[in-house]
Order: structure tokens, then C-alpha cells, then sequence
């Protein structure tokens, strides 16, 4: 007998109790934070949904392996074990262990990323974009068309469009391009999954060229269900053999533990490059750490390396993508527009049409994420201009984001589904009264990664 209901595969052994507060506390702390989510307290928040980074609530067994942690500072045994546990699902010959994904980025990114370089990508996470133009390097994205159209619902919308990868190569020549990246899932396009078949096109055409191909694995488990579920020949593959195929294409990878390791820190970088091996590491133990941490403690390599097991688990990975698909199907229903279908670890509002009397350069993401708070405490992340607007090296003019979105992200193994009730519930209530949203000004920013500390002003209602 099998039963429709899929259940939350866990019980639950710790708690952390969560404060109410009142709407008009959240107003009061909304002045104080300059309109950013990222300037408000975590015990300001009733609900959570700002990241699925670092969020994870760990298992038993992971707790038990922060006792079992080895904290010697060369040689520890926890490392042997990470390593061990990486190697066996990613398969790369070199494991380096760093304290989270952008550290990958950074010291990978310092060997290969010359200024003037190239580095496509399906679409680039913003620390990645980041880190390679602080480089000098300029990072282009390639998602496939389908991305564009919000509304379809395409299975595999975080392919990358290998015309465009073999065109870009042409233009600028091989020579200029020191690696290609690949983001499964695809997270600023909207959590969506790359298709195996992708990851072996664009890997066939690395190879043609002499390009390595890294894969920026945040979030391979729910990128290896997807393919199970959507992609012909793979139903029958255990979510492990899918992710071992899918690494078997690249030279390397970065990653996040924070993501789909189920930890709360930590991350790793992977090569088959001896050299680049050696240079990495050296580089590392400037600024991590003795490449048998890199770091982390002890305890951080072994609940990273049971989190890698756990995220793999079939019953979990088919819970992880329904209580997702939850919210989304709950939203999309009542008329909200979100990204079709919902990804892996979010879902996505479209904010632009949400609010289309807000211009992009005023925001309706922001505009949207501060009303989910200051109605219901929902913390939520804006993913448009905000983050995303580029300048124009010559006129110095801002341009709009290609999307207007606002992410809700599901930590994984904390909320259960009378928690995700409550935000579809606060979600409805805004979308009801849209039209009275506002948008938004920056009064003050940094040059990079501005989102994490800007201050906002609300603008004035337009005047009829
Ligand atoms: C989170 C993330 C990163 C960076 O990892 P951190 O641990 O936050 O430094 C890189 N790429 C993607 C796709 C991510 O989601």
C-alpha cells in the first residue's frame, strides 16, 4: 500500500522556539534596518526563508560525529574521512577542504582568472560573478532561452545554451576562456535543474576546445532527483550513481556544504589538476588553513561528510522537492506568478509582474520581500536589480536585472507544513493588495555584493 501524503522523513528531537512579534514591531525594525532583510535580526523573523545556506537542520547522527570530531592540526582523521566520503560521490582526485563555496571561488579563481579573461557560465551565483570581476575577468552567463520565459514549464530550465558557449568561444578565442562553470541547480535562474545531457554537451565541447569544465555543486543532490524524475533512462538510478555520472564530465568542482553537505559551514574545491592541486593549496594555507582542515574543525569535516550521505537519501530528496513544489503549486494557484515550475531549494515570485507599476530600477523585488516581512515576519531575498543591475562602463548608467524575482528559500529539515501554510497564507495577503506596493531608492551602498548592505527609502505613492 502506498499512501499520496509524503511525510516530513524525520522526527523531530530538538527545538528552537520562534518569537511572534506584531506588525507594528516589524514596522519599527524595518526604519532601524534601512528596508534591508539582511540588516534585520534572525529573532526578528518568524519565518525564515531569506537562504538555504547554512540552515540545515543537522541529523542526530551529525551531531554525534561533531563529538567523534578530530581536532588534531595536521593528519586529522575527520579530513581522511571527508575526503574519503567526497571523493567516493564527486570522484575528483584532489579534495580541499575551505570554510564555504566563495572560498573555492576565491582561490580557484586567483590561479585561473587573469585579468581580461572569460568565464561563462549557465548563470553565475553572485559571490562567483564576484570574485572573477574583482579578478578582472568577466563573467558571462549562458542560460538556454526557455529561462527567460518565466511561465513555461520546461524541465530542465537551468540548462546552459551550448550554441551560445560555442559561439562566445569563437569570439573570444579559447585561449581566453581558463575554465567554463556549469551551477546545478541552476540557483539565480530560479533553482532550476541542468539536464544530464547538458552537463555532457557542454563537457563534450570543453573538451573539443581544451577548456576545463568546473562544476559549481551546491546543490547536486537536488540536481541529480530532478534528473531521476524528469530525464529519460535515469528513473531507475540511485540519486549517488546519477551524481557520480554527472562529476564523472568535469575536471573539477566548487562547493558549498552549506547547501546540499547539510552542514552549517564549510565547503570544498576539486580537481584532477596535480599542478593546480599544489597551487591551491598553497594558496590555501595563506589564508584557510593546513589543507587537512582548510578552515573548518574537525567536528565541521565530519558533518559535512554524514550530511554528503544523508542528502543523497532517496526519501529525503523526494520530501526536499515536495515541500518546495508545496509552496509553489499553493501560491501559483491562486494567480501569484512564480518561476514554472519551482526549483529544487526555492520558489521564486516574479516580482516584475507581480508589481507592474514599479519600474525595475525602483525595485519591486525589495518592494515585495519588505512586505512579506512587515505582514507576516516572512524573510525572504530579493533576486533582481538589486543584486543584479550592471552598470555601463562607459556611461556609468544603471541597467535593470534580466528578472525581477523574489526567492523564498527553503532551509532544509527546519520548517514543516504548517510553517509553509503561514507563508502561503502571508503571500495571498499581499498579493491581494499589490497594487498599493511602493518602490524603493538606495540612499547608500558598497561597489560589490551591495544587496547584503544597502539602505533603502521607500518612494512616495505615485500621486494620481
Ligand atoms: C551559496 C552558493 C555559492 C557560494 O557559497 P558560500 O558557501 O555561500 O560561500 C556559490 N554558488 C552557488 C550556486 C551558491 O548557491
Amino acid at each position: 500500500m502506498s499512501f499520496r501524503t509524503i511525510i516530513e522523513p524525520f522526527k523531530i528531537k530538538a527545538v528552537e522556539p520562534i518569537r511572534l512579534t506584531t506588525q507594528a514591531e516589524r514596522e519599527a525594525i524595518l526604519e532601524r534596518a534601512h528596508y534591508n532583510l539582511f540588516l534585520v535580526r534572525s529573532d526578528e523573523v518568524i519565518i525564515d526563508l531569506l537562504t538555504d545556506s547554512g540552515t540545515a537542520a543537522m541529523s542526530s547522527e551529525q551531531w554525534a560525529g561533531v563529538m567523534r570530531g578530530d581536532e588534531s592540526y595536521a593528519g586529522s582523521r575527520s579530513f581522511y574521512f571527508f575526503e574519503e566520503t567526497v571523493r567516493d560521490i564527486f570522484g575528483f582526485k584532489h579534495v580541499i577542504p575551505v570554510h564555504q563555496g566563495r572560498a573555492a571561488e576565491r582561490i580557484l579563481f586567483a590561479l585561473l582568472c587573469k585579468p581580461g579573461c572569460v568565464i561563462p557560465n549557465n548563470t553565475h551565483f553572485d559571490t562567483t560573478r564576484a570574485n572573477i570581476e574583482y579578478r578582472g575577468g568577466r563573467a558571462v552567463d549562458l542560460p538556454c532561452p526557455e529561462l527567460s520565459d518565466t511561465t513555461a514549464p520546461h524541465p530542465f530550465k537551468g540548462n546552459m545554451d551550448t550554441d551560445a558557449l560555442e559561439r562566445l568561444i569563437s569570439e573570444v578565442g579559447a585561449e581566453n576562456i581558463p575554465l567554463v562553470m556549469l551551477t546545478v541547480t541552476n540557483n539565480s535562474g530560479g533553482g532550476q535543474p541542468v539536464s544530464m545531457a547538458n552537463i555532457r554537451a557542454v563537457s563534450a565541447i570543453c573538451r573539443k576546445y581544451g577548456i576545463p569544465l568546473y562544476i559549481d555543486a551546491c546543490r547536486f543532490a537536488e540536481n541529480a532527483y530532478f534528473i531521476k524524475l524528469r530525464e529519460p533512462g535515469y528513473a531507475d538510478k540511485t540519486p549517488l550513481e546519477i551524481a557520480r555520472e554527472m562529476f564523472s564530465y568535469a575536471d573539477g568542482c566548487t562547493m558549498s556544504a552549506k547547501k546540499d553537505g547539510l552542514a552549517n559551514i564549510g565547503g570544498f574545491l576539486c580537481t584532477n589538476d596535480d599542478a593546480l592541486a599544489q597551487q591551491e593549496k598553497e594558496l590555501l594555507i595563506l589564508t584557510e588553513g593546513f589543507p587537512t582542515y582548510g578552515g573548518l574543525a574537525g567536528r565541521d569535516l565530519e558533518a559535512i561528510a554524514i550530511g554528503l550521505r544523508e542528502v543523497l537519501d532517496e526519501h529525503y530528496l523526494e520530501y526536499r522537492l515536495a515541500s518546495t513544489r508545496y509552496l509553489g503549486e499553493h501560491i501559483a494557484r491562486e494567480g501569484v506568478p512564480i518561476v514554472q515550475p519551482p526549483g529544487g531549494h526555492a520558489v521564486y515570485i516574479d516580482a516584475g509582474r507581480m508589481l507592474p507599476h514599479i519600474p525595475p530600477l525602483q525595485f519591486p523585488g525589495q518592494s515585495l520581500a519588505v512586505e512579506l516581512y512587515r505582514l507576516g515576519g516572512v524573510r525572504s531575498c530579493e533576486i533582481g536589480s538589486v543584486m543584479f543591475a550592471q552598470r555601463d562602463p562607459d556611461t556609468g548608467e544603471e541597467r535593470p536585472a534580466p528578472r525581477e524575482l523574489v526567492r523564498l528559500a527553503i532551509p532544509r529539515r527546519v520548517y514543516t507544513q504548517s510553517h509553509v501554510d503561514y507563508v502561503v497564507e502571508v503571500i495571498l495577503v499581499a498579493h491581494r493588495h499589490r497594487e498599493q506596493l511602493r518602490g524603493y531608492r538606495i540612499t547608500w551602498q558598497t561597489p560589490f555584493l551591495r544587496h547584503f548592505s544597502c539602505h533603502f527609502e521607500p518612494l512616495s505613492p505615485p500621486s494620481l
